[in-house]
Order: C-alpha cells, then structure tokens, then sequence
C-alpha cells in the first residue's frame, strides 16, 4: 500500500544537438512537462509528457492546469495496484491524454519501487530482450554520410523526414539512402501529415520506387479517405500516426483499409493500458507495430517506451527514443545506445534517477 503524499509539476525545455526539421514543425528545444509523485514513504516516482500541439492539442499550459486538476484529486489517496492507478487517472478527468499519461507513468514508477519491481515486471509480460530503435534523418546537409555512419555504429532501422521539400527532391533523398544503406536496413519515410491531399497522392503514387519498407502519415490526421486512396496507390504498407489517437482509429483505418500499421505514442492515447490494448488489436489484425516517444523527449520517456517495448505482444516496427539527439538530459545514470539498441537500467521502477538540479536548471 501507498499513499501520496506530494505531487509536483515541472514545465521544461531541454537543448538539442541540432534542430529538428519536420514537415511543418521546426523543433529548437524540446518542451515537456515532467511530473514527480511522492509516497509517504518517501519514495518518488516520475513521469513525462511532450507537449505537442501539432501531435496532441496539448500546449503546456493546458497540461499544467489539467495537472493541477488531477492532483488535487489524487493527493492523500492509496493505491494498491496497477489496477486502480488506471482506473484513477482515466476517470479523473475527460480528454488530456498527454498529460494523464505523465501522472499515469509517475504514478506506476512509484508502485514499482514500491512494490520492489520494474516497471515493466508490474504493466506486463516480457516478450522481448532487444529493443532496436529507429535513427531518424531530418533534412542534415550530410544525410546520407550521417545515415552511413549509424548504420556502422549498428542501428538496423532508419527513417526519413519528408514533406519539408517538393516530391522529386524527397523521394532522390529516399532512393539515395536505400542505395547507401542497402537491401536489410529498414529504412522509412514519414511525412507526419506534411503534405496536401493532392501532394499526398502524387508522392504515394511514386513510392515505390524508393523501395521503402512503409510510409508514415503523407497527409493530415482526420483525412481517412486519402489515407486510403494512397494504400491503394502503394505496394509498401502504409502506417498512421497523426490518425491514430485510440483503438477506435486503428478500427476504422482497418476497415476502410486506410494503414497496414500505426506508430503508438503513449501521448496520444493517455495510458499505458489502453496502448498495449492496442497493439493487441493490431496483433489480431496483423497489423504492423511501432512504439514511439515525441522528438526530444528524455530519458524519462525513452525509459518508459523501452519498459512499454519490452511487453508489447507486437513491435515489428520497432521504437523510437529521442535521447540520441539531445544535447543534455536530466538523469544522472544515464542510458546506453549500443549497437542501435536501446539498453535499460537496471533497477526498480524505470530505473532511472533524476538530477533534480538538472531539472531546474532547464524549468521554463
Ligand atoms: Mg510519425
């Protein structure tokens, strides 16, 4: 049994190694809202989310109010199980996936130093040991060299930010890198819902040729319909992300035969239960499975996404942490990339510990 005893709200801004150029988004500095939960044992638990109004709705604003909200609600109370964190925070208030999903993570963290467990010993069953990630090239002048380079230092998966320049200029950029990287690398374009309707069907049409493993969200997020005239201009699957906000998108974009598989952000879907419901579905469905954090997240939610990927009943798609790209981070062990897999400290609850000076120091 726990109680919680204090809850605190950090708005933060970590620097990147290099500005992030996606189609219609330009990220300088990453902003997430971190959120610690602490027992009256003394015993802390922590949790992120990204603040992303172009993936989520959710500025950082709003999330600090719906936080502020949640935490009156939840303070003094205590908690048994896994069961009734779920439960607790998806009833505590409507919408606000991306912030519930950080008091969520917080609040399991907490159970499982508790509980003396890891994370992903308390929301799962281990399915897999390694954990690839995907390195993603985003417009560098020296993309392909850099793209060379990762691929020697191991990473088996690649993908390629498009829509920030026209088609001929994205799909030479996407045959370049099939040509270097080669046959066995699994290299993928993804437009997060960068280009128009027409755009969309003009690129698809043409993929081919790049002989990509997938597609990822050429057009916007609610445009189901050009969704599915682009699968049916393709051979390579197409995969969602911007459309996938809950299992009920996966259905629909399933029947209408609108993606092959989805990118699944713990942001976008508020809990840590509902995902890996998910990714069942898709399992089911034979769909293709991605498990992604938002670029520029920490080690928090790369530790988060790595614990989720250990117990996904799919992940043929791999997962996506941003950590590589960040010029500093706010944990002091901090965790390993190696041979482009990502390796989890050991230790209870996500493993990790924050340097709370750190943490203040990036405060906005
Ligand atoms: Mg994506």
């Amino acid at each position: 049994m726990l109680k919680i005893k204090e809850i605190t709200i950090h708005n933060i801004a970590l620097p990147l190694q290099e500005t992030i150029r996606m189609s219609k988004v330009i990220i300088e500095k990453s902003n997430s809202i971190l959120v610690k939960v602490k027992s009256t044992d003394d015993i802390s638990g922590w949790g992120e989310a990204a603040s992303s109004l172009s993936m989520t709705g959710e500025s950082s604003a709003g999330m600090i109010l719906a936080l502020e909200y949640i935490k009156n609600e939840i303070i003094n109370k205590e908690i048994e199980s896994i069961g009734e964190i779920y439960e607790l925070i998806q009833r505590s208030i409507y919408g606000n996936y991306a912030a519930k999903s950080a008091i969520e993570v917080a609040l399991v963290d907490l159970l499982a130093k508790t509980q003396k467990k890891t994370f992903s010993e308390l929301i799962g069953i281990k399915q897999r040991e390694e954990l690839p990630i995907i390195w993603r090239i985003a417009g560098a002048k020296n993309e392909t060299d850099e793209a060379k380079k990762m691929k020697d230092d191991g990473f088996s998966a690649f993908k390629i930010k498009v829509g920030a320049n026209t088609i001929p200029e994205d799909l030479s950029r996407a045959e370049n890198l099939r040509r270097v990287l080669g046959e066995h690398i699994q290299l993928t374009a993804d437009a997060n819902a960068g280009y128009s309707s027409k755009d969309a069907l003009d690129l698809c049409s043409k993929i081919d040729g790049a002989v990509l493993d997938y597609m990822e969200q050429p057009v916007n997020g609610y445009d189901v319909e050009t969704m599915k005239k682009c699968n049916s201009l393709m051979d390579i699957p197409l995969s969602a992300d911007e459309g996938i906000h809950s299992q009920s998108d996966l259905i629909l974009h399933k029947k209408m035969d609108a993606a092959d598989g989805a990118s699944l952000k713990l942001i976008k879907f508020g809990g840590i239960k509902a995902l890996l419901l998910a990714v069942d579905y898709m399992k089911e469905q034979n769909m293709h499975v991605n498990i992604s954090g938002k670029a520029g997240d920490s080690s928090v939610s790369a530790a988060t996404i790595g614990h989720i990927s250990h117990v996904a009943s799919k992940l043929d798609w791999f997962s996506n942490v941003s950590i590589q790209y960040l010029a500093d981070d706010i944990i002091k062990n901090p965790m390993t990339i190696q041979d482009g897999k990502i390796i989890l400290k050991s230790g209870l609850g996500l493993g990790i510990e924050i340097d709370e000076n750190k943490v203040e120091k990036y405060k906005i």
